[in-house]
C-alpha cells in the first residue's frame, strides 16, 4: 500500500473559527515562515497576495514541524486542537 493511500484514510474534524495555529502578524515573513510553505506536509501554509504567510488549520496532521521551526522565535503559536477535533488517524 502506498503511503498516499494510507494518508487518504485519515479524517479531519474542523473546529471552524478556532484555529489551533496562528501566524503572528508580520510585514515580511521570516525565513522560517517562508520555509513552512514548502515544508508543511499538509500544505497548511501559503503566501497571500501581499507576500505574507497565512495558515489554514484544517488538514493539519499535528506533525510538529512548524512548532519546531517557527514557534520558538514567536512566528507562530500552536496548541493542540480541542478534544474531538483535528486529525483522526486510521491505524492498521
Ligand atoms: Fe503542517 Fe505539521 Fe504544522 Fe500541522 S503541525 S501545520 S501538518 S507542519
Amino acid at each position: 500500500v502506498r503511503v498516499e493511500d494510507k494518508l487518504y484514510q485519515n479524517r479531519y474534524r474542523v473546529d471552524s473559527g478556532r484555529s489551533h495555529i496562528k501566524v503572528t502578524p508580520h510585514v515580511t515573513p521570516s525565513p522560517e515562515l517562508l520555509a513552512l510553505v514548502k515544508l508543511c506536509p499538509a500544505r497548511c501554509y501559503e503566501l497571500n497576495g501581499n507576500g505574507q504567510v497565512e495558515v489554514a488549520h484544517d488538514g493539519c496532521m499535528e506533525c510538529g514541524t512548524c512548532r519546531v521551526l517557527a514557534e520558538g522565535k514567536g512566528d507562530i503559536t500552536w496548541t493542540y486542537p480541542r478534544g474531538g477535533y483535528g486529525v483522526l488517524f486510521k491505524f492498521g
